[in-house]
C-alpha cells in the first residue's frame, strides 16, 4: 500500500530552506523511492512577501506569519531554517507543545535553548533533529548519538568554522594579512559583511557547546565555552608557526576530565575555543579553506575524524533533508523520537588547562628588556622553552614558547607583562597541541 506523503512545513526560505526545496524538487520520486517515504512541503514563511516571491512559492501557500504554518492541521514536521534564537525557539517549542517533530540547523537556538526544547521534545515522544547545525553536510550528529552511543569519547576536537579557516589558510598558503585574508573571505561570499560571530569564535562556541553535549551527555550552553577569536593574530604569528612545523588554526575543543558520572567535585567537562598551533603531522593541520574537520577520540574506537563543507545552502540542505527523512519515517512507522535529556554538565574552568603556549610581544628595542621581560615568567613559575627576538627598533618583538605550563599562570603571566613598560603589546597568544 503507498504511503501517504508527509507534509512539510517550512520555515525560512533563505540559503538553506531554498536549497532543501531545490533538493526535494529535483527528487522528490527519487526521495520516496529510495528511503519509501514520500515528503510535501506544503507550506512555507518568510519573513518579506513581495509579489514575484509569492508567485514564485505560490504552491507553497506562503506566508509572512510563521505561526501559521506551525499551527496549520496539515502540516505534520516542522523546519527551522529562521536562524536565532527568537522567534525560532517559541515557534519550535509551539510544533513540539503540538505534536509536530522539529529538523533545524539553527545552532544558535540550541546552545542557548536546548535543554528546554530537547526536554519537551522527549517528554512528548518526538524527534528533534539537528545534524546541520554543526559542520553543515559533515554527518558527525547521528554517529556520535547513534553509532559512538556506547563509546567512552574522552575528546572532541575540531575546526567547525569555515570562514575563520579560510583566513588563516589564505595567511598561512598566501602570506596575506589577517585584513587582506578577510577581505578576500568576504568578497567570495564565506565571510559576512559584519564577520564578528565567526572571528571571535562565537559561531564556533556554539557548535562547541552542541558536540560537548551529545559527546559526553551532558547539557553544555554557549556560555559555558571559554572562546578567544583570531582578531589578534598577525601574519608574523603564522609564519613563526610555520618555520616551527605548525599551522595555525581555531579549535573547538571538549574534553572530559575524570569520572563525571561520580561525586567528584574536580570532575566535569573542559570546553573551549582558540587559535592553536597544530602539528602539520596531525590530521586536522591538513584541513585547507572552508573546510571542516571534527577529530573524536574514544576510549575503544581510539581516534576517528569527520571531514566535508561545513556551510553552504545546498551541502547544509542536504544533512537537513537526511535528518527530515528520518522524522518522516518515524513518524510513519509510529516509532517517534530518540530525543535523550542531559543533566546539566559541570565546567572546568580554562584556568585548569595545562599546554604549552607560544607567546609573541612588541617590546622596546632597550637593554635590559628580556631581563624584565624573564623575570615575570619566572615570577608565575611558567618556565621558557625557546625565545628569539624578531626585528629591531620598532619592529622589535620576542616569541616564546613555554614547557607546558597551567593556564591560570600564563594568564597572570600576561597581565605581569601587560605591566611592563617595556611591553608595547601583547600579540598573538597561541596554545601548542601536542607533547612537547
Ligand atoms: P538566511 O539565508 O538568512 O535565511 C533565513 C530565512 O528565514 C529567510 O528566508 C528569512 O526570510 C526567514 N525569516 C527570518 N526571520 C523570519 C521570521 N521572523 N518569520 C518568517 N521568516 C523569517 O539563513 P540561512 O543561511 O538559510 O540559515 C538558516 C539556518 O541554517 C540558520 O540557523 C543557520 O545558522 C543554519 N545554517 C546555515 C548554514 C549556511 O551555510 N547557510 C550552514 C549551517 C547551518 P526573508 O527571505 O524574507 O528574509
Amino acid at each position: 500500500m503507498a504511503i501517504a506523503p508527509v507534509k512539510v512545513g517550512l520555515l525560512g526560505f533563505g540559503n538553506v530552506g531554498s536549497a532543501l526545496l531545490e533538493l526535494l524538487g529535483a527528487g522528490e520520486d527519487d526521495v520516496a523511492r529510495r528511503t519509501g517515504v514520500p515528503l510535501q512541503v506544503t507550506r512555507v514563511a518568510v519573513r518579506s512577501l513581495d509579489a514575484e516571491r509569492a508567485a514564485r512559492l505560490a504552491a507553497y501557500r506562503p506566508t509572512t506569519d510563521p505561526q501559521e504554518v506551525v499551527d496549520d492541521p496539515e502540516v505534520e514536521v516542522v523546519v527551522e531554517l529562521i536562524g536565532g534564537v527568537e522567534p525560532a525557539r517559541s515557534l519550535v517549542l509551539g510544533a513540539l507543545k503540538a505534536g509536530k517533530p522539529v529538523v533545524t540547523a539553527n545552532k544558535e537556538l540550541l546552545a542557548t535553548a536546548g535543554a528546554e526544547l530537547f526536554e519537551v521534545a522527549a517528554s512528548a515522544g518526538l524527534d528533534l533533529l539537528y545534524e546541520a547545525a554543526v559542520a553543515g553536510a559533515v554527518p558527525l550528529i547521528r554517529p556520535l548519538r547513534e553509532s559512538l552511543a556506547g563509546e567512552r569519547v574522552t575528546r572532541v576536537m575540531g575546526i567547525v568554522n569555515g570562514t575563520t579557516n579560510y583566513i588563516l589558510t589564505r595567511m598561512s598558503e598566501a602570506g596575506a594579512s589577517y585584513e587582506d585574508a578577510l577581505r578576500e573571505a568576504q568578497d567570495l561570499g564565506f565571510a559576512e559583511r559584519d564577520p564578528t560571530a565567526d572571528v571571535e569564535g562565537l559561531d564556533a562556541s556554539a557548535k562547541a557547546a552542541i558536540l560537548a553535549s551529545i559527546a559526553f551527555g551532558r547539557d553544555v550552553v554557549a556560555d559555558d565555552v571559554y572562546h578567544e577569536g583570531i582578531t589578534r593574530i598577525r601574519q608574523n604569528d603564522i609564519a613563526f608557526a610555520n618555520r616551527l612545523g605548525y599551522e595555525v588554526k581555531l579549535l573547538a575543543v571538549a574534553e572530559r576530565v575524570g569520572d563525571i558520572d561520580s561525586d567528584d567535585s574536580e570532575a566535569g567537562i573542559a570546553v573551549r575555543v582558540h587559535p592553536a598551533m597544530v602539528p602539520r603531522t596531525h590530521p586536522l593541520a591538513s584541513v585547507r579553506e572552508a573546510f571542516n574537520a571534527v577529530f573524536v577520540e574514544g576510549d575503544a574506537v581510539g581516534e576517528l575524524m569527520f571531514y566535508g563543507r561545513g556551510a553552504g545552502g545546498r551541502p547544509t540542505a542536504g544533512a537537513v533533508l537526511g535528518d527530515l527523512i528520518d522524522a518522516a519515517h518515524n513518524l510513519r512507522g509510529g516509532t517517534g523520537g530518540r530525543t535523550v535529556v542531559h543533566k546539566r554538565a559541570r565546567i572546568r574552568p580554562i584556568e585548569e588547562l595545562r599546554c604549552q603556549y607560544y607567546i609573541n610581544l612588541d617590546v622596546v628595542d632597550r637593554p635590559g628588556v628580556l631581563a624584565a621581560v624573564a623575570s615575570v615568567f619566572g615570577e608565575n613559575e611558567v618556565s621558557i622553552r625557546s625565545m628569539e627576538q624578531v626585528g629591531l627598533g620598532e619592529e622589535a618583538h620576542l616569541v616564546f614558547v613555554t614547557h607546558t605550563a597551567r593556564e591560570g599562570a600564563v594568564q597572570a603571566t600576561l597581565h605581569g607583562l601587560g605591566a611592563l613598560d617595556a611591553v608595547e603589546r601583547i600579540g598573538g597568544l597561541l596554545r601548542v597541541i601536542g607533547p612537547e
